[in-house]
């Protein structure tokens, strides 16, 4: 057995018309013993398939809101810019990857979005127009990302409460998205004051979990290294 070998979904800045990464997605990777591989952004259906067969798990990165179609809804004058072609190629490589091979898939911000959107799930299409929680809780935070803006509390017996070990965690927040209705396929496992679903996991699949905040820019934190530890050990 080698070094797991980690896919990661390429991020689109649309202004330059260029793939680009953040250091902190392969570090985190890194740092837990997984080699990662920045993927081309394509939805050819050939060599989708040709990924899903190389690598030994997924990434699926943050990156531009889920586009509304996916759920089966109108994007409304409030949704944030879409990234279609990243829709697409995520699409296939999770029906590939995740559902037809069973390989560990870890989501984060988007990942975690787009991971209940293919299952059948819906997201506030903008998160401070659509969602007011019992307690106010900033999602977008002023602060840099690497400091915590709000807590989230583990469901105890979910994986990630179980592998963290405590009731509660410190978190950062940058999301303009956030679960609506969460999938029947998917079960939470960290909930802030508010009442938003911050973490989920699939319990048919080995290891597919996605969170809500930005462990790839918090890589200090003990809880952050836990996750990327998870995931590439069920790599
Ligand atoms: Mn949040």
């Amino acid at each position: 057995m080698g070094i797991p070998v980690i896919g990661v979904a390429p991020l689109w800045d649309d202004s330059r018309g260029s793939l680009w990464m953040l250091p902190g997605y392969m570090a985190g990777i890194m740092n837990a013993g997984g080699l990662p591989v920045v993927l081309p952004l394509t939805s050819d259906e050939v060599v989708v398939r040709q990924i899903c067969l190389e690598v030994d798990g997924l990434l699926f990165t943050g990156g531009q809101d889920v586009s509304p179609g996916l759920y089966g809804e109108e994007t409304n004058a409030l949704c944030g810019p879409l990234c279609g072609a990243r829709d697409e190629m995520e699409a296939l490589l999770f029906a590939e990857a995740v559902i037809n091979m069973g390989k560990p898939a870890f989501g984060i911000c988007r990942g975690l979005q787009f991971f209940n959107a293919a299952l059948g799930g819906t997201l506030y299409q903008d998160l401070p127009s659509q969602f007011s929680g019992a307690e106010p809780i900033r999602h977008k935070q002023e602060q840099p990302m690497g400091e915590p803006s709000h807590s989230v509390t583990l469901e105890a017996g979910s994986p990630l409460g179980k592998f963290i070990g405590s009731v509660s965690i410190e978190v950062n927040s940058s999301h303009h998205q956030a679960i609506h209705k969460l999938s029947p396929e998917l079960a939470p496992m960290a909930i802030a004051a508010d009442g938003l679903v911050e973490a989920a996991y699939m319990p048919k699949k080995r290891f597919l979990w996605g969170v809500q905040w930005h462990p790839e820019c918090s890589l200090q934190d003990e809880s952050s290294q836990k996750l990327f530890a998870a995931f590439v050990s069920a790599c």
